[in-house]
């Protein structure tokens, strides 16, 4: 079964991944976790060129469709094979963070997503667990993050102004009020700890069902 996170940098989107691979791997499942854009390597490779800071800034067009592009290597090189094989993916980020970024935060056309939703990609998560934080919180728990000395510093999406990570937060929000069956909002405001927690009550609700 294919499960997503979603939501804003400095939510504790890593520690929930570790938590719910754990709670699958203790029981016995195959697992595979993964991330966007990214998951192969030319999807990586063409993450690499989304985030760097140093070259020409993709229009939000060319935003879009190579994120399109490496979604669609994405889910035929690592997540159909995985589910096919009966094994649980877990991938941090998927096409709802095109809505909420390229369609909320850059503005596009949500009906032009969902065609490149329907023609590219095909398959939905069974569950996503949208970890929401506020703006101004999300920034004091990444902050620590760029000062890492030689880590890997704030990428071009994050040099992003508030008002961006405002639009972009209230597009996930609502994705998540469209479709009450397929998400799970936690309040992330909570130590990472907590988050972790009612992620995994959450995933063995899902095993159980
Ligand atoms: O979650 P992660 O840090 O791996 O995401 C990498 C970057 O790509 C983040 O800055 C995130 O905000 C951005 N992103 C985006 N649009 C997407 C997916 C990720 O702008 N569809």
């Amino acid at each position: 079964r294919f499960i997503t996170l979603e939501g804003g940098e400095g939510a504790g989107k890593s520690t929930v991944l570790s938590a719910l691979r754990g709670f699958l791997a203790e029981r016995g499942f195959e697992v595979v976790s993964t991330r966007e854009p990214g998951g192969t390597p030319l999807a990586e490779q063409i993450r690499g060129l989304l985030l760097d800071t140093h070259h020409e800034s993709p229009s939000a067009e060319a935003e879009l469709l190579l994120m399109f592009a490496a979604r669609a290597q994405h889910v035929r090189e690592v997540i159909l094979p995985a589910l096919q094989r009966g094994a649980w993916v877990i991938s941090d980020r998927f096409t709802d963070s095109s809505y909420a970024y390229q369609g909320a935060g850059r503005g596009l056309d949500p009906d032009f997503i969902a065609t490149l939703e329907h023609r590219v990609v095909g398959i939905a998560p069974a569950m996503t667990l949208l970890l929401d934080i506020g703006v101004a919180h999300a920034r004091e728990r990444t902050r620590g993050r760029d000062l890492v000395p030689g880590g890997n510093g704030p990428d071009r999406i994050e040099r992003e102004q508030d008002h961006f990570f405002e639009r972009v937060r209230a597009g996930f929000l609502a994705r998540a009020e469209a479709e009450p069956g397929r998400f799970r909002v936690i309040d992330a405001t909570q130590s990472v700890e907590a988050v972790a927690t009612q992620a995994v009550t959450c995933l063995r609700a899902l095993v159980a069902a």
